[in-house]
């Protein structure tokens, strides 16, 4: 019996709570028009071998975009803070914040930690939401003397896991912003997941835009080589689709190198 991916995944996750023995997938009719109603407004038969079409997508998108060289900074340290700055901004503004670091040279950890709030706060001003941004890099600074003597080195190489917990559990990092500094400043294959990626996904019927972000990464994880320079290189490539195609509203469909994926709606 034919069945799409995400139509898999919404029952495993239900099974996995009644295990029945019942194979992941078999929906029955009354579910599959129930979700096509809710989930496919744009297109579109989901794929039925998730994981080639995520690599048909890679290479689409690669061919297009070209490589993206992520993360665009010059240091690990940069990368960081760039992490905890693009919450909630654009990327301009991410720039412009760290560029007046720079000008004071106080693009270092060390050097950063013995500013004043106040100054550090007016650096950071044109990242938006400066006040709770300047508390969490702060905050981070303070975690880093505190517990790796200021060291970056010593917090990086930590175990993935437990690098991953001890970013959850300072101020201002959540599971994105944790897991780009996993992948970008300390070279871990862990995918990322982003608005983006999530809305790419969920149009192109591969999952719901509202799936947990450790099913989406699960996906991502269970689907694709454990590879990071993989990992880096598609989620910088995910962003530029997002940003130059698939709009919230209006998603250029027809001049978006993933068009092609979309077949025409089924009548339903
Ligand atoms: S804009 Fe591109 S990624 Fe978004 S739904 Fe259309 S084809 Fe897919």
């Amino acid at each position: 019996m034919p069945f799409s991916f995400i139509e898999s995944y919404e029952t495993a996750r239900r099974l996995s709570s009644n295990p029945t023995g019942r194979p992941a997938g078999c929906l029955d009719l009354q579910q599959t028009r129930v979700y096509r109603a809710k989930n496919m407004a744009l297109a579109r038969v989901a794929p039925r071998s998730p994981g080639r079409a995520l690599r048909r997508f890679y290479r689409r998108l690669y061919r297009h975009f070209g490589p993206q060289r992520w993360w665009p900074a010059r240091t690990r340290f940069e990368v960081i803070l760039g992490a905890l700055l693009t919450q909630n901004t654009s990327w301009a503004n991410v720039r412009r914040a760290l560029a007046n670091l720079r000008r004071a040279r106080a693009l270092a950890p060390q050097k950063l930690a013995s500013v004043l709030a106040r100054r550090l706060s007016r650096w950071l001003r044109p990242s938006g939401y400066y006040r709770q941004k300047t508390r969490a890099v702060r905050a981070f600074l303070r975690h880093l003397q505190r517990r790796h003597a200021g060291s970056l080195t010593r917090l990086l190489r930590r175990p993935a896991d437990a690098l991953r917990s001890e970013l959850l559990s300072l101020r201002g990092i959540g599971e994105e912003t944790a897991d780009s500094i996993l992948l970008y400043a300390a070279g871990r294959p862990v995918f990322v997941i982003d608005a983006y990626t999530r809305r790419i996904l969920s149009r192109h019927g591969l999952m719901p835009e509202t799936a947990p972000y450790a099913d989406l990464q699960d996906f991502f994880h269970r689907q694709l080589p454990r590879d990071a320079a993989l990992f880096n290189e598609y989620h910088a490539l995910l962003v530029a689709a997002g940003k130059t195609y698939c709009h919230r509203q209006n998603p250029d469909c027809p001049r978006c190198p993933l068009g092609i994926e979309l077949e025409p709606a089924r009548a339903r």
